[in-house]
């Protein structure tokens, strides 16, 4: 099992969950050598987490395997309010809402058990490791990052005085190579119907962490001889899930509290008489709790109930909840009581499991921007907003770009501080939303409006439409930072910058150019056209995730012969020799590897070509001509409608403006379509100088003085 003496890699994540797969995404996209190891022995095949949310979509779509997920899942539209009827206290329909909010993506959340969602990502980095050469020479089977299971962290340390020379290898874990039985969970099979069942009460925050034990049992096999070895790493990510190893070793803490509520997990295949099973419902029953119904894929629907529980004494005078008293039989007979005067049951049961409702998050998420934590490491909550596993992709797909321009030298290192600042507050604002949203659903509904103990079911609804629009991801806006060029939240300096921590901003005000847009938060999708080929494509489409940046000119109306030349004078100062687009990229690399330009112009598109574009706009390759897939148009197609970009982004169809995007969509600056000054001294603020690469590491300080 011995694999290397002593390896170096710039990347070891500790954990293949949803969080840890999406980093190891990220390295096989971007070419960064990577190792990614996890204590279980094998994935997992069903159960565990089921919700896609819209945000999440569009990010699988920028890996090219949105549509996989999109296709295989089941698909949620509406959301189904059952209460007691307040005349007859008979469970009713009260009221139905969009389970997405309308029009806020090109996606609606839909429902996939994590299994699938994991398989989609280890196809992703199997094919892309090999292509871009993580771990060995490109298209050969060795440059493959695969996952190495049952292999488990036993001791960590940190160099600190090397935390600042990023050719360091830093940190030095020491792996163990565990063997099969060592690495498989110890689980209970429930025989349910006849059917044998493992459940997934193992992964559950009612069981104790493995973890220790699994090293304990592990030592004292004598025949330990090459089951140990040493990496060596530049930087590591725990996304070890909620007892993490690597937190523990960082002394980070999860803060906040837990409830006394327990809730039970079934995914069944339903046999009932309750009309809206094939609905997304949220039942209250008078005074027997509270069941989420979650239609799923191939007929499964999972049941979300909540337990009246057993407490038995904890052995230092305190109560604590009876385990043994959850079985698939005891949770369908509570969903039985709540959803009475329906009748439910089941001759197939999937998976089952049961949680207790806490809310925590961690109180750091890095050390020294060399180890991070993400995902459930530091965040835990309750699973009904389906957000978990969403948010735990969603930080690592934040963190991964940045790691991966670091470590090849594209931008340096004050970008890592971004993750901290930008995940955290998302963290403690799904806690807070957890918080809110779990204790209306555990509560029991108001008998009237003098019932103050009950919640009200138009608060209940209140709060679940609000919620759509936190839980859909889409809201995510981030914070004023040397990557995101917004004004309000640092100290204005009153030389055009601010100042953030130690941080010094360069601010630009974009008041009024593209009213549909927000600096902080994703870039919104439109349909345009191919100006070369007519081909309609979603905005976003044009966004894959490659760790590239992106400068987007709307370049307004260039029939207009003034918008015309600044069209032109922008082209000459982007096309320069000192331009930031040269400066950031290596010599001999592709033109579009580290920022790409894309535009989209408002004129019509019969009445233009790409060749009105200066030729930075659409580059030229001696090889292979033209690059025809740069410049948009915002105009009618034959088949798919006019996506009025202009009108939705709320920019001038004659002036247009500029955007950066960064590697991940969200909108870094938005300026004049001309102001090429501002656009450089932004990069300046991080980009390295691929001219001083190999010497003194500089953001490109002396870059283009041009503008
Ligand atoms: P995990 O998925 O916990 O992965 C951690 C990985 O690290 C595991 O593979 C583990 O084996 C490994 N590991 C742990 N310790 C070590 C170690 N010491 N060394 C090496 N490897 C280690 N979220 C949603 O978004 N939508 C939902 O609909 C949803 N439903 C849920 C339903 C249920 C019943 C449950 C229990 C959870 C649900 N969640 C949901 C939450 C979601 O499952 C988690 O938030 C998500 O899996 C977190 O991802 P992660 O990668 O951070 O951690």
């Amino acid at each position: 099992v011995q694999r290397n003496a002593d390896s170096h890699v710039d990347v070891l994540i500790v954990g293949a969950g949803p969080a840890g797969l999406m980093m190891a995404n990220w390295m096989s996209r971007c070419g960064v050598k990577t190792r990614i190891v996890d204590k279980r022995g094998t994935k997992i095949f069903n159960g565990q987490a089921d919700g896609l949310q819209c945000r999440t979509l569009e990010i699988f779509d920028s890996f090219s395997f949105g549509h996989r997920a999109w296709i295989e899942s089941n698909h949620m539209l509406e959301i189904c309010l059952w209460n007691p009827d307040p005349k007859t206290g008979v469970l009713a329909r009260g009221d139905r809402i969009p389970d997405t909010i309308p029009n806020i993506s090109r996606f609606q959340q839909v429902v996939l058990h994590q299994g699938r969602i994991e398989r989609f990502f280890l196809d992703a980095i199997r094919e892309n490791s090999i292509e871009t050469g993580c771990n060995g020479e490109p298209g050969t089977k060795e440059a493959e990052i695969k996952v190495e299971h049952g292999v488990l962290p036993t001791s960590f340390q940190f160099e600190e005085s090397a935390a600042d020379d990023e050719d360091a290898y830093p940190l030095t874990v020491q792996l163990r190579h565990l063997t099969e039985e060592e690495a498989t969970p110890t689980q209970k099979a429930t025989l349910a119907n006849g059917q044998s069942i493992v459940d997934g009460l193992f992964r559950s925050n009612l069981s104790a962490d493995d973890t220790q034990d699994v090293i304990n049992l592990s030592n004292s096999i004598a025949d330990k001889a090459g089951r140990t070895e040493t990496v060596k790493a530049k930087y590591m990510l725990g996304a070890d899930g909620a007892h993490s190893w690597v937190r523990q070793q960082l002394g980070f803490k999860l803060e906040g509290e837990s409830t006394d509520y327990i809730w039970g997990v079934l995914d069944i295949i339903p046999i009932t008489d309750f009309p809206d099973i094939r609905m997304r419902c949220a039942i209250h029953s008078e005074s027997s709790g509270s069941v989420m119904v979650i239609p799923r894929e191939n007929k499964l629907v999972r049941l979300y109930i909540q337990l009246t529980t057993t407490n038995v004494e904890d052995g230092s005078g305190g109560k604590k909840f009876d385990r043994s008293t959850i079985t698939p039989e005891t949770i369908i007979a509570s969903a039985q009581r709540i959803m009475q005067p329906y009748k439910i049951e089941y001759r197939y049961l999937d998976w089952w499991t049961a949680y207790q409702i806490g809310q925590r998050v961690g109180n750091s998420f890095s050390l020294h921007e060399r180890v991070f934590l993400a995902g459930d490491a530091v965040h835990t909550h309750s699973p009904k907003a389906g957000q978990g596993m969403n948010v735990s992709m969603q930080d690592a797909y934040n963190l991964g770009w940045k790691v991966a321009s670091v470590v090849k030298g594209q931008a340096n290192c004050s970008i890592l501080k971004t993750y901290q600042s930008e995940r955290r507050r998302i963290a403690q604002d799904l806690i807070e939303f957890d918080h809110r949203f779990s204790r209306l659903f555990s509560g029991r509904p108001a008998k009237d409006v003098m019932d103050e103990e009950g919640i009200s079911m138009d608060v209940f609804k209140d709060a679940f439409e609000k919620g759509n629009m936190f839980a859909s991801g889409i809201a995510v806006d981030y914070g004023a930072s040397v990557i995101v060029a917004k004004s309000g939240s640092a100290k204005d300096q009153g030389d055009g910058t601010e100042v953030l921590g130690d941080e010094k901003l360069r601010v630009v005000s974009s008041d009024g150019l593209a009213t549909g847009l927000e600096v902080g938060k994703r870039m919104p999708s439109f349909k345009v056209l191919n100006q070369a080929d007519a081909r309609p494509w979603h905005f976003q489409e044009l966004l894959k995730s490659n760790g590239t940046w992106r400068v987007v000119v709307f370049a307004g109306d260039i029939r207009d012969a003034a918008q015309k030349r600044r069209l032109d004078r922008l082209g000459e100062k982007l096309g320069g020799e000192d331009s930031f687009l040269r400066l950031c990229t290596p010599s001999g690399a592709r033109y579009d590897s580290v920022i790409g330009l894309l535009s989209c112009h408002s004129a019509p598109r019969q009445e233009t070509t790409i060749f009105d574009f200066p030729e930075v706009f659409r580059p030229w390759d001696e090889n292979d001509g033209w690059d025809y897939w740069k410049v948009h148009v915002d105009d009618q197609s034959y088949h798919e409608g006019h996506g009025q970009a202009y009108k939705n982004y709320g920019i001038n169809p004659t002036r247009g403006c500029s955007v950066i995007l960064r590697p991940d969509q969200y909108i870094s600056w938005i300026g004049e379509m001309d102001d090429y000054k501002s656009m450089d001294s932004f990069f300046r603020g991080f980009m390295v100088d691929q001219r001083t690469k190999g010497g003194a590491k500089t953001a490109i300080a002396e870059g283009s003085k041009k503008g």
